[in-house]
């Protein structure tokens, strides 16, 4: 297939687009370079520009015939989100409405959208089917739930075929090494646990007297190399005529936070230093993917479901991003 993707330059999108290309199809980055690199993309073409520009967008779609778009371009980091909110719904609704102009005009029959398990909220049960009712509590979770609804308002009115996959924690990198997350000022906590360990930074545990095993928050840790291969699947799934779905994409098992930094500790030898603080707000006690449909729909199988891969190749990668940021 000829695909477009947006975001193909940052994180997700970059290990995306490097199995796409192992898969066979041809491949078309778009991407502003804000959060992501040149480097990451290691096949296809790339083009620079914005979603936010819409004579942008019908340039690449009136010079190509696409037939899916894969959808990463996002702002993804949720207290930001709490202090900027209209940068949210700009670059991430906004832009998301601005795509599915052009898909709707150029009649792309595929789409695969990037939305997130904080569209749940703060759910009650600790591990959530898709069937749940959408309770976003910040502006990123709520960007992403807007999203959701205009890509299947959109594909309710017309030929429009999409997967929307509610990703996890996902963490990790490429196992040779080719690529990893190089996001400037990252959150999330297997990479700021990372970054600690180079001495980068210093962190914190946000709460430590949850409802849990240790007291800390449980979270449903994915591999990017897994969440990737999901991606692949869900265009195969489309193009053998799928019916469009959404769907959580997880493992539907968890960890608490200090079990994640003591295995960073313990693979990296450092024992760097953290400092327990109270809970970051917004924080639910446990979050998990039920994700029975993923594996049903698409037969999808995790290859990396393993905390101790996930953070050996996310240390690996850090250690080379260090060096190839100060060459
Ligand atoms: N966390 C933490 N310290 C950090 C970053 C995260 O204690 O520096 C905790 C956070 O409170 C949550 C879990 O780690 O319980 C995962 O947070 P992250 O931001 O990685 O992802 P989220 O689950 O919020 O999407």
């Amino acid at each position: 297939m000829k695909v477009l993707v947006t975001g193909g330059a940052g994180y997700i999108g970059s290990h995306v687009v490097r199995q796409l290309a192992e898969a066979g199809h041809d491949i078309v980055v778009f991407d502003n370079l804000s959060t992501g690199y040149r480097w990451a993309v290691t096949a296809g073409e790339l083009v620079i520009g914005d979603l936010a520009n819409e004579a942008e967008i019908d340039q690449v779609f009136s010079s190509h015939r696409f037939d899916a778009v894969l959808h990463f371009a996002a702002n993804i980091v949720v207290p930001e989100s709490v202090t900027n909110p209209l940068k949210y719904y700009g670059n991430n609704t906004r832009n998301t409405l601005n795509l599915l102009k052009a898909v709707d005009k150029y009649k792309v029959p595929y789409m695969v959208f990037s939305s997130t398990a904080a569209v749940y909220g703060m759910p009650e049960q600790t591990v959530l089917t898709e069937d749940l009712p959408l309770a976003p509590i910040n502006p990123y979770g709520a960007s992403k739930m807007m999203s959701e609804r205009m890509v299947t308002d959109l594909a309710a009115a017309s030929g429009l075929n999409y997967v929307v996959l509610r990703y996890f924690n996902v963490a990790g990198a490429n196992p040779d090494g080719l690529l990893g997350q190089a996001t400037p000022e990252a959150t999330h906590l297997i990479k700021v646990a990372c970054e600690c360990v180079t001495g980068q930074r210093g962190m914190s545990i946000f709460g430590t007297d949850y409802d849990t095993s240790d007291g800390t928050c449980v979270r449903d840790y994915i591999h990017v190399e897994d969440l990737a291969s999901a991606h692949v699947m869900a265009l195969d799934y489309m193009a053998n005529g799928g019916e469009s779905k959404v769907m959580n994409c997880g493992y539907g098992r968890g960890f608490t936070v200090s079990e994640v930094i003591d295995v960073v500790r313990r693979q990296s030898g450092v024992d760097f230093p953290v400092t327990k603080v109270g809970r970051r707000a917004g924080d639910p006690a446990a979050l998990m993917a039920d994700n029975a449909l993923i594996k049903k729909t698409l037969g999808w199988q995790p290859a990396y479901d393993d905390l101790e891969t996930i953070v050996g190749t996310a240390l690996a990668w850090e250690a080379i991003w260090q060096k190839k940021k100060a060459a």
